[in-house]
């Protein structure tokens, strides 16, 4: 059989896990916690299961977990999205980007990405038939040269994905930024995906300038988000997509029959647990404080580091201390030293490498210290 991919790798994050899982390495590869999720909502599960919801959930999602999710993104950004028209639930943001793909790219469409680019984007293109036309930035800032995107646009320029706050680099988009992407898109009527799995996690005050804060963009825009993030169980593979009417319509042709509906007593809890705001707005502060021990705490280590704006990863550059290429440091540092992080050149147009690694630092303050102890002696 001829593959429809034939040169797609195994994802980096399953090839890295594996390796620190076989080398009985600290893994902070893969972005996920390695704390509890709160026993709160674990409880509203069990109660959801025991009430009796273990059947079918509707197909765009439980209505009290999509209420939640418009009254949340209301009373965040002041855009009201209809509960029964535009928000669906899925499984986990993933599942959202595949579907909005599958549903809008066809044959020689181009999409205009930004590199490093989360690495679900890729491939779901290439299988529609879709063209990647890839934006590098680049470090320290991987500021985004609007110019540059504009040069890039052709008529078969179809759609534009941006993730803010943006992994694997940890930067966020600006208010100019939005607006600049709101001109071009508008412009050069294009469609937006908004990938804003991280929306909770921002610091230094810093404001996370949605998508739905800008109404031109709103028109044109789908926005993904993923509860795996927010509440730290990546496991359950849970999040929703924000879309206007006539695009969640072509939305939900595609997620009715590659998912149908998605885990029917996890919305049901997380409907309850969203309704209290407490449970996402801490979340930045959290985080902020294990970024910042982890800074700190290698502050004297040989890599050179620009502090992450948002998100849970934290990029180090190593080019102070060897000249391999990322994939083979980092191959070397999980074998040899036991501790697991992630290349970031297998984001980037033509796996150009520039000597930065990806660390999570979604871990306890104890495994946060054995990672620095590590680190600082290398
Ligand atoms: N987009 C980005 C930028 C991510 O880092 C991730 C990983 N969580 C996803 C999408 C996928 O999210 P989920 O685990 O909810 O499928
Ligand atoms: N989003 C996670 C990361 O960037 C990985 C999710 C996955 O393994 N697909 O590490």
């Amino acid at each position: 059989m001829k593959s429809k991919l034939p040169n797609l790798p195994t994802s980096i994050f399953a090839v890295m896990s594996k390796m620190a899982a076989d080398h009985k390495a600290l893994n902070l590869s893969q972005g996920f916690p390695n704390f509890k999720s709160d026993p709160l909502l674990i409880e509203l599960v069990n109660q959801a299961m025991k009430d009796g919801y273990n059947q079918y959930a509707p197909m765009p999602g439980d209505i009290g977990l999509r209420e939640a999710i418009s009254q949340k993104t209301t009373s965040l950004h002041h855009k009201t999205y209809r509960p029964d028209t535009e928000i669906t639930v899925t499984a986990g943001a993933t599942q959202a980007i595949f579907t909005i793909i599958a549903a809008i790219i066809n044959k020689g469409d181009e999409v205009i990405i930004f590199t490093p680019a989360y690495d679900c984007y890729d491939p779901a293109i290439k299988l529609f038939g879709g063209k990647i036309i890839p934006v590098q930035l680049r470090a320290p800032n991987y500021k985004v040269d609007w110019n540059d995107v504009e040069a890039k646009i052709t008529p078969k320029t179809k759609l534009i994905i941006i993730n803010t706050p943006h992994n694997p680099s940890g930067v966020i988009f600006s208010e100019e930024d939005m607006l600049q992407l709101q001109s071009i898109a508008e412009k050069h009527n294009l469609l937006v995906l908004s990938d804003e799995v991280y929306e909770h996690i921002i610091f230094d005050g810093n404001t996370h300038f949605s998508a739905a804060r800008f109404p031109a963009l709103v028109s044109r825009c789908f926005i993904t988000a993923s509860f795996g993030k927010t509440f730290h169980n990546t496991g359950w593979k849970m999040g929703y997509c924000l879309a206007p009417e006539y695009l969640m319509k072509e939305f939900k042709k595609v997620h009715q029959f590659n998912v149908f509906s998605v885990n029917s007593p996890m919305q049901r809890a997380l409907g309850d647990y969203l309704a209290t705001p407490d449970h996402y707005l801490g979340l930045s502060a959290f985080y902020q404080q294990k970024r910042d021990l982890f800074i700190h705490l290698i502050k004297d280590s040989k890599f050179k580091i620009i502090p992450s704006k948002g998100t849970y990863f934290q990029m180090l550059d190593f080019s102070e201390i060897s000249q391999e290429s990322d994939i083979t440091f980092t191959e070397r540092l999980t074998k040899e030293q036991k501790i697991a992080t992630i290349p970031t050149s297998v984001f980037n147009a033509n796996n150009e490498d520039f000597k930065q690694i990806r660390v999570c630092f979604a871990k306890t303050e104890e495994t946060l210290v054995s990672a620095a102890n590590i680190l600082n002696a290398i």
